[in-house]
Protein backbone atom coordinates (compact mmCIF):
# COMPACT_ATOMS: atom_id res chain seq x y z
CA UNK A 1 0.00 0.00 0.00
CA UNK A 2 1.64 3.11 -0.93
CA UNK A 3 1.17 6.30 0.81
CA UNK A 4 -1.81 7.94 -1.15
CA UNK A 5 -3.40 4.94 -0.21
CA UNK A 6 -2.94 4.69 2.88
CA UNK A 7 -3.94 8.12 3.21
CA UNK A 8 -7.28 7.75 1.80
CA UNK A 9 -7.81 4.68 3.75
CA UNK A 10 -7.27 6.70 6.94
CA UNK A 11 -9.93 9.20 5.98
CA UNK A 12 -12.05 6.21 5.23
CA UNK A 13 -12.18 5.02 8.82
CA UNK A 14 -12.12 8.15 10.19
CA UNK A 15 -15.01 8.80 8.51
CA UNK A 16 -16.43 5.24 9.24
CA UNK A 17 -15.79 5.62 13.09
CA UNK A 18 -17.49 9.11 13.04
CA UNK A 19 -20.66 7.73 12.00
CA UNK A 20 -24.07 6.61 14.21
CA UNK A 21 -22.66 3.87 16.41
CA UNK A 22 -24.81 0.57 15.72
CA UNK A 23 -26.36 1.99 12.46
CA UNK A 24 -26.06 -1.26 10.46
CA UNK A 25 -27.54 -3.25 12.99
CA UNK A 26 -30.46 -1.21 14.14
CA UNK A 27 -34.27 -2.79 15.22
CA UNK A 28 -35.54 -3.85 12.48
CA UNK A 29 -39.37 -2.49 13.19
CA UNK A 30 -40.44 -2.09 9.20
CA UNK A 31 -37.84 -3.85 7.02
CA UNK A 32 -39.27 -2.12 3.57
CA UNK A 33 -38.23 1.31 5.10
CA UNK A 34 -35.46 -0.33 7.10
CA UNK A 35 -33.50 -1.35 3.68
CA UNK A 36 -34.44 1.98 2.20
CA UNK A 37 -32.58 3.68 4.35
CA UNK A 38 -29.94 1.53 5.10
CA UNK A 39 -29.29 1.36 1.31
CA UNK A 40 -29.59 4.85 1.02
CA UNK A 41 -27.19 5.79 3.93
CA UNK A 42 -24.52 3.44 2.39
CA UNK A 43 -24.90 4.68 -0.64
CA UNK A 44 -24.09 8.27 0.37
CA UNK A 45 -22.12 7.05 3.10
CA UNK A 46 -19.56 5.27 0.29
CA UNK A 47 -20.48 8.66 -1.74
CA UNK A 48 -18.97 10.75 1.00
CA UNK A 49 -15.90 8.53 1.59
CA UNK A 50 -15.25 7.98 -2.15
CA UNK A 51 -15.33 12.64 -1.97
CA UNK A 52 -13.37 12.97 1.01
CA UNK A 53 -10.82 10.09 -0.49
CA UNK A 54 -10.55 12.34 -3.48
CA UNK A 55 -9.33 15.65 -1.27
CA UNK A 56 -7.71 14.21 1.59
CA UNK A 57 -4.49 15.62 0.13
CA UNK A 58 -6.34 18.92 -1.09
CA UNK A 59 -3.96 20.99 -2.82
CA UNK A 60 -6.21 23.58 -4.47
CA UNK A 61 -6.19 26.87 -2.46
CA UNK A 62 -3.79 28.40 -0.36
CA UNK A 63 -4.86 27.31 2.69
CA UNK A 64 -3.45 24.07 2.06
CA UNK A 65 0.61 25.39 2.25
CA UNK A 66 -0.29 27.72 5.15
CA UNK A 67 0.22 25.23 8.07
CA UNK A 68 -2.84 23.07 8.25
CA UNK A 69 -1.98 19.74 10.10
CA UNK A 70 -4.91 17.79 7.94
CA UNK A 71 -8.23 18.70 5.72
CA UNK A 72 -11.31 18.30 8.18
CA UNK A 73 -14.21 16.97 6.15
CA UNK A 74 -17.73 16.72 7.39
CA UNK A 75 -18.91 14.12 9.92
CA UNK A 76 -21.90 12.75 11.37
CA UNK A 77 -25.43 11.25 10.10
CA UNK A 78 -25.48 10.72 6.26
CA UNK A 79 -28.85 10.47 6.03
CA UNK A 80 -29.07 13.81 8.03
CA UNK A 81 -32.28 16.14 7.76
CA UNK A 82 -30.29 18.56 9.42
CA UNK A 83 -26.82 19.95 8.38
CA UNK A 84 -25.12 22.51 10.30
CA UNK A 85 -21.96 24.67 8.43
CA UNK A 86 -19.61 26.51 10.14
CA UNK A 87 -16.73 28.65 8.79
CA UNK A 88 -13.78 26.25 9.08
CA UNK A 89 -11.18 24.14 11.41
CA UNK A 90 -9.93 25.75 14.36
CA UNK A 91 -6.89 24.54 16.13
CA UNK A 92 -8.29 21.99 17.97
CA UNK A 93 -9.97 20.89 14.60
CA UNK A 94 -7.11 21.26 12.90
CA UNK A 95 -5.71 18.40 15.33
CA UNK A 96 -8.43 16.26 15.62
CA UNK A 97 -9.84 16.22 12.06
CA UNK A 98 -13.42 16.49 13.30
CA UNK A 99 -15.51 19.95 13.02
CA UNK A 100 -16.40 21.34 15.90
CA UNK A 101 -14.69 19.61 18.76
CA UNK A 102 -13.11 22.77 20.13
CA UNK A 103 -15.27 25.53 22.88
CA UNK A 104 -17.44 26.72 19.92
CA UNK A 105 -17.99 22.76 19.18
CA UNK A 106 -19.42 22.12 22.83
CA UNK A 107 -21.59 24.70 22.44
CA UNK A 108 -23.02 23.75 19.59
CA UNK A 109 -23.31 20.10 21.15
CA UNK A 110 -25.13 21.43 23.50
CA UNK A 111 -27.61 23.58 21.23
CA UNK A 112 -28.54 20.13 19.06
CA UNK A 113 -28.98 19.17 22.59
CA UNK A 114 -31.46 21.69 23.44
CA UNK A 115 -33.39 20.45 20.17
CA UNK A 116 -33.77 16.94 21.15
CA UNK A 117 -31.39 15.65 18.80
CA UNK A 118 -27.93 14.04 19.17
CA UNK A 119 -24.56 15.18 17.49
CA UNK A 120 -24.68 12.05 15.47
CA UNK A 121 -28.20 12.92 14.37
CA UNK A 122 -26.99 15.43 12.05
CA UNK A 123 -24.11 15.50 9.32
CA UNK A 124 -21.92 19.15 10.91
CA UNK A 125 -19.69 20.33 7.83
CA UNK A 126 -17.40 23.79 7.38
CA UNK A 127 -17.60 26.20 4.10
CA UNK A 128 -13.58 25.92 4.28
CA UNK A 129 -11.76 21.98 5.58
CA UNK A 130 -8.78 23.90 6.14
CA UNK A 131 -7.38 25.85 9.22
CA UNK A 132 -6.93 29.43 8.01
CA UNK A 133 -3.73 30.13 9.95
CA UNK A 134 -4.33 32.29 13.36
CA UNK A 135 -8.36 31.17 12.72
CA UNK A 136 -8.44 33.85 10.36
CA UNK A 137 -11.61 34.48 8.07
CA UNK A 138 -11.41 32.63 5.23
CA UNK A 139 -10.79 34.70 1.88
CA UNK A 140 -13.66 34.95 -0.99
CA UNK A 141 -11.44 32.49 -3.32
CA UNK A 142 -10.12 29.85 -0.65
CA UNK A 143 -13.82 29.53 0.24
CA UNK A 144 -15.13 29.64 -3.59
CA UNK A 145 -12.63 26.98 -4.30
CA UNK A 146 -13.58 24.43 -0.89
CA UNK A 147 -17.19 25.22 -1.35
CA UNK A 148 -17.34 24.19 -5.31
CA UNK A 149 -15.24 21.13 -4.62
CA UNK A 150 -16.58 20.03 -1.59
CA UNK A 151 -19.50 21.68 0.55
CA UNK A 152 -22.02 21.79 -2.70
CA UNK A 153 -20.83 18.10 -3.07
CA UNK A 154 -21.58 17.42 0.44
CA UNK A 155 -24.92 18.92 0.20
CA UNK A 156 -25.76 17.27 -3.24
CA UNK A 157 -25.28 13.62 -1.38
CA UNK A 158 -26.97 14.30 1.72
CA UNK A 159 -29.91 16.32 0.68
CA UNK A 160 -30.80 17.63 4.26
CA UNK A 161 -34.18 19.05 4.64
CA UNK A 162 -32.58 22.16 6.49
CA UNK A 163 -29.25 23.99 6.31
CA UNK A 164 -28.19 25.92 9.00
CA UNK A 165 -25.49 28.16 8.47
CA UNK A 166 -23.61 29.42 11.08
CA UNK A 167 -22.07 32.91 11.07
CA UNK A 168 -21.06 35.19 7.87
CA UNK A 169 -18.63 33.23 5.64
CA UNK A 170 -20.89 30.18 5.49
CA UNK A 171 -23.75 32.02 5.16
CA UNK A 172 -22.25 34.15 2.42
CA UNK A 173 -20.85 31.00 0.92
CA UNK A 174 -24.82 30.15 0.22
CA UNK A 175 -26.72 32.75 -0.39
CA UNK A 176 -24.37 35.58 -1.58
CA UNK A 177 -21.10 37.88 -0.77
CA UNK A 178 -23.10 40.69 -0.30
CA UNK A 179 -25.32 39.03 2.22
CA UNK A 180 -24.95 40.52 6.26
CA UNK A 181 -25.70 37.76 8.81
CA UNK A 182 -27.46 40.43 10.61
CA UNK A 183 -30.30 40.93 8.38
CA UNK A 184 -30.92 37.47 6.87
CA UNK A 185 -30.80 35.49 10.45
CA UNK A 186 -33.65 33.93 11.43
CA UNK A 187 -35.57 33.81 8.25
CA UNK A 188 -35.55 30.78 6.10
CA UNK A 189 -33.88 31.35 2.81
CA UNK A 190 -33.59 29.29 -0.47
CA UNK A 191 -30.53 27.59 -1.72
CA UNK A 192 -30.54 25.50 -5.18
CA UNK A 193 -34.21 24.38 -3.16
CA UNK A 194 -32.96 23.73 0.13
CA UNK A 195 -34.45 25.81 3.13
CA UNK A 196 -31.65 27.48 4.95
CA UNK A 197 -32.10 29.05 8.54
CA UNK A 198 -28.75 31.38 9.02
CA UNK A 199 -27.67 32.27 12.39
CA UNK A 200 -24.98 33.35 14.75
CA UNK A 201 -21.84 31.54 14.63
CA UNK A 202 -21.27 29.56 18.48
CA UNK A 203 -17.95 31.53 18.78
CA UNK A 204 -20.00 34.43 18.37
CA UNK A 205 -22.37 33.52 21.31
CA UNK A 206 -19.10 32.75 23.58
CA UNK A 207 -18.39 36.48 23.24
CA UNK A 208 -21.90 37.32 23.17
CA UNK A 209 -23.49 35.08 25.68
CA UNK A 210 -26.47 37.85 25.60
CA UNK A 211 -27.39 36.32 21.85
CA UNK A 212 -27.96 32.26 22.59
CA UNK A 213 -31.46 33.72 23.36
CA UNK A 214 -31.76 35.13 19.70
CA UNK A 215 -30.07 31.62 18.43
CA UNK A 216 -32.35 29.77 20.42
CA UNK A 217 -35.29 31.67 18.62
CA UNK A 218 -33.70 30.49 15.52
CA UNK A 219 -33.39 26.80 16.47
CA UNK A 220 -37.49 26.73 17.65
CA UNK A 221 -37.96 27.79 14.06
CA UNK A 222 -35.89 24.87 12.26
CA UNK A 223 -37.64 22.56 14.63
CA UNK A 224 -40.76 23.16 13.97
CA UNK A 225 -40.38 23.56 10.06
CA UNK A 226 -38.56 20.28 10.66
CA UNK A 227 -41.58 18.49 12.21
CA UNK A 228 -43.83 20.55 9.54
CA UNK A 229 -41.55 18.70 6.73
CA UNK A 230 -41.64 15.22 8.33
CA UNK A 231 -45.46 15.18 8.45
N1 LIG B 1 -15.52 26.98 14.12
C1 LIG B 1 -15.98 26.59 12.91
O1 LIG B 1 -16.54 27.38 12.17
N2 LIG B 1 -15.83 25.35 12.56
C2 LIG B 1 -15.25 24.46 13.33
O2 LIG B 1 -15.15 23.30 12.93
C3 LIG B 1 -14.79 24.87 14.59
C4 LIG B 1 -14.94 26.13 14.96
Amino acid sequence: MDNEQKKSLVTYLRFAAAQPKGFLYRAKKDNKTFQKEQSSMLNKQEQLAALYAKYVNCMSCPLSTQGRTQVVFGVGNPNAKLMFIGEGPGRDEDLKGEPFVGRAGQLLNQIIEAMGLKRKDVYISNVVKCRPPGNRTPLPNERNTCKDLLLFRELEIIKPLIICTLGSPSTQGLLGDDVQISQVRGKFHDFQGTLVMPTYHPAYLLRNPAEKRTVWEDMKKIMAKLAELEK
